[in-house]
């Protein structure tokens, strides 16, 4: 495959001025005599088998020649008239049946027709695809046929390279293959690059670019192109939504489905076999058949990027004997168009990868393809096993399917006319690799934490999987499946509703456990605490540093002590952990839901067995906890309140009577002790005696101290007088020290304390480029600072003026 990226002219762009001239001559005499011969054609009652009996255009004649392509497929022969008299098409046809061809040829011709052609005439075709490797063999194709004389200018528009490269070439461009993220980024942000002349705009894998995925970035595309123009859609798994034709404004589109007919929807040199396989035996069926098929190319498909990764690093550990190359979304570019390349070329080859390589590319002669994760639906199994079998010729597919999935996807595929044989395994010559796949995870703790995350997003992916008749979370043995990849445990996965961060924070209590460990095995191995061995702990370290915060949060050792970050996370619905016990202790019976009555005060008997009791501050019954999930109600503070006896404050008279706070007095009493008026003043004098006696208190507590003080400094100057120079640098030392602490602390202590706390506390690191010289002069001034701060600070007066010496 050759290197992404706009690309220049398809020809050499030196040609001679008055060559130029003379071909543009002959290009009219041409174009004319074209016109008219296509407006001739008559696609719904001929036939037409050759390239050659389709009026084209001689450079595009001499592609298809060059390319050894002469004879058209089905849907060529249907779909190319139709689309060179400019209808707007649906195009469908099984994998591997030449739609390229059917749009590639379309694009040429219209736009040389139409002279759509240099810089001065700005993008006349649009062609979209849903994955960067797929739009670069499209892009492929369209060169390859292309550079025997036609003078488009054709850019491929795929990202990875800066904006502003990509934004030179664009406004020069004819044809662009892009995918529809970038697409939408030029349109939205290259204010040179206009679309307003655009012909015609074709969707290849259709169905996948008009899904859920691409619609806001495609929907906005559509928006900048012009509705007079001509459409062109094709796919394996063509829908004729009407919703969907209306956001494309089609006008008439003519539908050519080529295999409707067709007893099956998939190409007939392909034979698709599945095996009832359950989760924890694919990994040791799959090794098995890599190496019973070391001579043969090998497509195999996941259903996620970390599985990928995490089956391909292993494998290539195990040393399998077939070079291994794994293709995900997640990784670089450059890497994706590598393995890409390497696949096409290689003769025995295996090749990991998730859906990115489900759609369109076409590497030659794949032998098999083996859908080891079960596919979301039918759509993606037919194009996951359309990489073999391509043009005519033989590959096979073989399906695993765990055994709750078989008849739920059987049925589906039957709907779809997509016919699969049930083959056993052999067993004899299944080799299992747990063993294997145990001590590299025991030694390679990176490894160990990939297994972890493909089992995390694997379970996740499942619970996600729309068709729940095919994906039944429940049947799954994942305890099975987290050993199988080698998992010391199986680690326990919490799913929250919506998948938007802000969501999670609110939802913290809408949380769903998937673990498979039910109540009672959590309680069992709560009062069974196993004997945590040097190998347990091994374990349970390897993770520290490689755990990124989002993984921590979906993922828990089973083995975990103490609460784990995810507990924060979820929240008190799910805490689960043994500390617990001391929380409190129980007597009544908490219900375990709203409407359960039945918290009877002499409920003694209903402890369960194993339950326990707790007294509950505030509350005269005791509680009685029976069950793993009371003990989670326990830690909720809002629905403790319910348990609570309802508590009222008292005040108790000097005979130890208690009184409610306001006793309110009658009419009587209040009249009885005199106008409201007296009343007033009375109390007022009461108080100002009180407020009196107080204040003198208060002055004389603090002229003690303001003499306490006086007298300590006076006792420290006369040290300091007789003691001599020495002693003075090392106080006032201690005098810098002081205000770094303060400086630190914001804390007001006691000059002897901090003198104490001295050796303590850290002299702040010096920089690398901080001379002694700056030190001194810093410590400087930092000592006149010093004498502003020592005295302690007594009023908020005091306390105001401090920090103002602080910050100034
Ligand atoms: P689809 O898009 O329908 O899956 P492609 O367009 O990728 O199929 O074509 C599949 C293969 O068939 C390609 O390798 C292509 O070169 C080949 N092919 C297409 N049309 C012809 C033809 N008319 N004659 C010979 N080979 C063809
Ligand atoms: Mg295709």
């Amino acid at each position: 495959m050759v290197a992404p990226g706009i690309t220049g002219r398809t020809r050499p762009t030196k040609v001679k001025k008055r060559e130029n001239a003379q071909k543009r001559k002959r290009d009219d005499v041409d174009v004319e005599k074209l016109e008219q011969a296509v407006q001739e054609l008559e696609p719904k009652t001929s036939s037409y088998k050759d390239f050659t009996d389709l009026p084209l255009s001689d450079p595009t004649k001499q592609g298809l020649k060059s390319c050894h392509f002469a004879v058209m497929t089905d849907i060529q022969s249907k779909a190319i008239p139709l689309a060179l008299q400019g209808h707007d098409i649906l195009g469908a046809a099984k994998t591997g049946s030449g739609k390229t061809l059917s749009f590639i040829i379309p694009v040429l011709e219209n736009l040389y027709r139409l002279q759509h052609i240099g810089p001065d005439a700005g993008l006349g075709a649009l062609i979209l695809s849903p994955t960067r490797e797929l739009a670069i063999q499209i892009f492929d194709v369209l060169r390859k046929i292309g550079r025997h004389g036609h003078m488009f200018a054709a850019g491929l528009l795929i990202g990875g390279k800066s904006l502003e490269d990509e934004r030179q070439a664009l406004t020069k461009m004819n044809i662009l293959v892009a995918t529809p993220g970038r697409m939408l980024q030029h349109l939205s942000q290259t204010a040179a690059f206009s679309v307003d002349d655009l012909k015609m705009l074709v969707l290849d894998e259709a169905d996948r670019i008009l899904d859920m995925g691409f619609q806001r970035d495609v929907d906005a595309i559509i928006e900048y192109l012009p509705k007079e123009r001509q459409t062109l859609l094709f796919s394996a798994t063509q829908s004729r939504k009407v919703s969907d034709l209306a956001r494309l404004s089609l006008q008439d589109p003519e539908y050519v489905s080529v295999h409707a007919e067709d007893k099956s929807a998939t190409p007939k040199g392909l034979t698709q076999n599945y095996i009832v396989c359950p989760l924890d035996e694919k990994l040791d069926t799959l090794w098995s058949f890599i190496q019973a098929s070391k001579k043969s190319k090998i497509l195999c498909f996941f259903s996620s990027a970390k599985t990928v990764r995490f089956v391909y690093e292993s494998f290539r550990h195990m040393q399998p004997g077939i070079p291994l190359l794994h293709i995900h979304g997640r990784q670089k570019q450059g890497a994706r168009l590598d393995t890409t390349a390497k696949f096409s070329s290689a003769k025995h080859s295996c090749l990991f990868a998730t859906d990115v390589a489900a759609r369109g590319l076409d590497f030659p002669a794949v032998d098999f393809v083996i859908q080891v994760d079960c596919p979301d639906d039918v759509d993606t199994y037919i194009h996951r096993v359309g990489r073999t079998a391509r043009y005519n010729r033989e590959g096979r597919g073989v399906l695993f399917l765990a055994p709750s999935e078989e008849e739920g996807m059987l049925k589906r595929l039957e709907a779809k006319k997509v016919p699969v044989e049930l083959i056993n395994v052999r067993q004899k010559k299944r080799q299992s690799i747990k063993d294997q796949l145990q001590n590299m995870c025991f030694q390679d703790p990176a490894l160990k934490y990939l297994g972890q995350k493909a089992f995390v997003t694997h379970v996740k992916s499942i619970y996600l999987q729309k068709d729940k008749e095919v994906f039944k979370l429940k049947e799954y043995d994942l305890e099975a499946y987290a050993s199988s990849l080698g998992l010391p445990g199986t680690p326990r996965i919490k799913f929250m509703k919506g998948d938007d961060s802000k969501q999670k924070k609110q939802a913290s209590r809408q949380t769903i456990e998937v673990s498979d460990s039910s109540e009672a095995e959590q309680e069992t191995e709560k009062k069974a605490k196993p004997v945590r061995t040097k190998y347990d702990r091994m374990f349970e370290r390897q993770n520290q540093d490689v755990l990124a915060d989002h993984y921590k949060k979906l993922v828990r050792d089973g083995s975990g002590d103490g609460p784990s970050v995810a507990d924060d996370f979820i929240g008190e619905a799910t805490a689960n952990d043994g500390h617990d016990d001391d929380f409190m202790a129980v007597k009544r019976r908490i219900p375990a839901n709203d409407e359960d009555e039945d918290f009877g005060a002499d409920d003694d008997t209903a402890v369960a067995p194993g339950g326990r009791v707790v007294h509950l501050a505030g509350a005269s019954q005791p509680l009685v906890i029976d069950s793993n999930r009371r003990e989670k109600l326990l830690k909720s503070k809002k629905k403790l309140l319910a348990f609570m006896d309802k508590g009222k404050k008292l005040i108790y008279d000097d005979e130890g009577n208690p009184h409610e706070i306001y006793e309110l007095e009658t009419e009587e009493q209040f009249k009885a002790k005199g106008l409201p008026e007296e009343q007033r003043q009375r109390f007022i004098e009461a108080a100002t005696e009180v407020v009196k006696a107080a204040d003198v208190e208060d002055k004389a507590a603090a002229k003690a101290k303001r003499q306490e003080k006086l007298r300590k400094r006076k006792e420290r100057e006369r040290n300091e007088t007789t003691e001599g120079g020495e002693q003075g640098v090392e106080l006032e030392d201690a005098g810098e020290d002081l205000l770094a602490n303060f400086r630190a602390d914001a804390e007001f202590t006691d000059e002897d304390e901090e003198a104490d706390e001295q050796p303590k506390k850290q002299k702040k690191e010096k920089k690398w480029f901080q001379s002694d010289s700056e030190d001194d002069e810093r410590s400087k001034k930092r000592k006149k600072k010093a004498k502003h701060v020592v005295e302690e600070p007594e009023t908020l007066e005091d306390m105001e003026a401090l920090a103002a010496g602080l910050l100034g």
